[in-house]
């Protein structure tokens, strides 16, 4: 019987939603696979399923919290969000759907203790809480309350920080983590975890999608040396094998590290875990931390890699937050954020141009994870798909016009769900990458410590996080090109 003690529901919606709560616990549901939508299901419906997932992941053991605390939690997460196209709660639920598939068909668990799940699926449900539908780029342009308030950095990203502090803090879910899992009392306990929780949302700025995709090559890297069994997918990658017509600037060879300063120095592993008896497979405690960044990015910008039918459900409330978000830049005199002009892109272009930017990412996520593979399968499948409906009368550039930089003049800045990020090659990448080194500057290989407008970390080079919505990689230097999984 759940009972909640800060919100009211009817005892009809109570039910519905312990039913389906009990069939998702005890399997009588269909299995989640990257088929799974959220959005077929009412809330009542995606409140039982996602308390049984969290049950099914011990997240309430691991916090010492009861189911109904959970769902209180939950109905409090969902009005946090705004009523936007797309960053909705909705969403938050579709991303802790593929956390957990990650963690469990795709077997991530296996590299992280109780604890870690439980504070990646608490950010999975709160990663987009107070988010307005228009992104950090339009915060910045317009100086906007929040982007004062976060000096320009992860702006959405830190509201949603204080946001989930304050959630939880109101429901206690972190105040009775139960003393085993360390042995550094409550206090101790409920700030690793607070951090781990705040880390990880802060990682979902698409800036850090090169330092995710950088780290998880590390991660394999590391893994493979010291146990090859371990990862058992390196002997079976295949040499390149591009989709279709990209002629991709962002080709990685997903098996080679990043170089300048991306080795991994602390590699010290802790395979027994602090609770004595879970077994992770040999990450140490930064690598765990950097592994739930990885999997909540992996996560956060799935769309695109799941099957046509959701994919295509999803790009439209992407695309309508997107022109929404233009039309408002275009009515108050901005520049228009690339891939948000409704008259200069269309939603085929803008999903091909995603795909392209994130499948280095997921090749090496099914480095780590050989089931990931399915996504790369999604990915060229929906990729076709977004081909034939090309059927527009506007040209078909690499990239829109309207995002060519002065002063990079090859580079290109694509507009993404997550943020906005920044592609450059040829002679603008060596430029840039020769100023980084001058900064004496080096990709973080630690989780990201310190973020938002509060202390930036110095491990990460002023370039690298001086504007909040862009990130900016020097491909050409660190990667060969890519190896397709088949
Ligand atoms: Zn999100």
């Amino acid at each position: 019987m759940l009972i909640l003690k800060h919100n009211v529901l009817s005892p009809q919606d109570l039910l519905l939603i312990e039913k389906q709560f009990l069939r998702t616990l005890n399997g009588h549901s269909p299995p989640i696979t990257a088929y799974f939508n959220v959005l077929d299901h009412k809330r009542t419906h995606v409140y039982g399923h996602l308390l049984g997932l969290f049950v099914k992941l011990g997240v309430n053991s691991s916090l010492g919290v009861t189911p109904s605390q959970l769902l209180d939690f939950f109905i409090d997460a969902d009005a946090a969000y705004l009523e936007t196209p797309y960053h909705t709660f909705y969403h938050a639920a579709d991303v802790v759907t593929i956390v957990f598939y990650l963690l469990t068909e795709m077997t991530a668990s296996k590299y992280l203790l109780p604890i870690d799940i439980a504070s990646l699926m608490i950010a999975a449900l709160c990663h987009d809480t107070g988010h307005t539908g228009y992104n950090n780029l339009y915060q910045i342009n317009l100086q906007t309350d929040l982007a004062k308030r976060y000096h320009d950095r992860s702006v959405l990203e830190s509201l949603s920080v204080d946001i989930t502090r304050d959630l939880l803090e109101k429901h206690q879910v972190l105040k009775k983590i139960p003393g085993e899992l360390y042995s550094k009392g409550y206090k101790q306990q409920e700030r690793n975890c607070l951090d781990a929780i705040e880390n990880i949302i802060i990682g979902t700025d698409m800036i850090y999608h090169y330092e995710h995709q950088n780290k998880l090559i590390s991660i394999y890297d590391n893994l493979s040396r010291r146990s090859p069994d371990s990862t058992s997918s390196i002997d079976s990658i295949e040499p390149d094998s591009s989709p279709d017509d990209t002629s991709s600037n962002n080709d990685v060879d997903v098996n080679k590290s990043a170089v300048d300063g991306d080795g991994d120095s602390d590699d010290t592993g802790d395979s027994n875990g602090e609770d004595g008896n879970y077994n992770p497979v040999q990450l140490n405690p930064n690598d765990r931390l950097s592994l739930c960044g990885i999997l909540m990015h992996a996560a956060d910008i799935n769309n695109t890699v799941r099957p046509w039918k959701v994919a295509k459900q999803w790009s439209d409330l992407v695309i309508q937050e997107f022109f929404r978000q233009g039309d408002a830049e275009r009515a108050a005199g901005l520049p228009i954020t690339p891939n948000m002009d409704r008259t200069e892109i269309s939603q085929p272009m803008i999903s091909i141009t995603f795909g392209d930017l994130i499948r280095p990412f997921f090749q090496a996520l099914a480095n780590l994870l050989p089931p990931a593979r399915v996504f790369l399968d999604n990915m060229t499948d929906t990729r076709k798909k977004w081909r034939q409906l090309k059927q527009d009368s506007i040209p078909w550039p690499n990239f829109p016009a309207a995002s060519r930089r002065k002063s990079y003049p090859n580079s290109c800045r694509v507009s993404v769900p997550a943020g906005t990020v920044e592609v450059m090659d040829g002679e603008d990448l060596q430029r840039r990458f020769k100023r980084a080194k001058r900064a004496n500057s080096n990709i973080d290989s630690k989780p990201l410590k310190d973020f938002g407008g509060r202390s930036p970390s110095p491990s990460i080079p002023n370039w690298y996080r001086r504007k909040s919505d862009q990130c900016i990689i020097d491909i050409s230097q660190r990667y060969s090109p890519v190896p397709e999984i088949h």
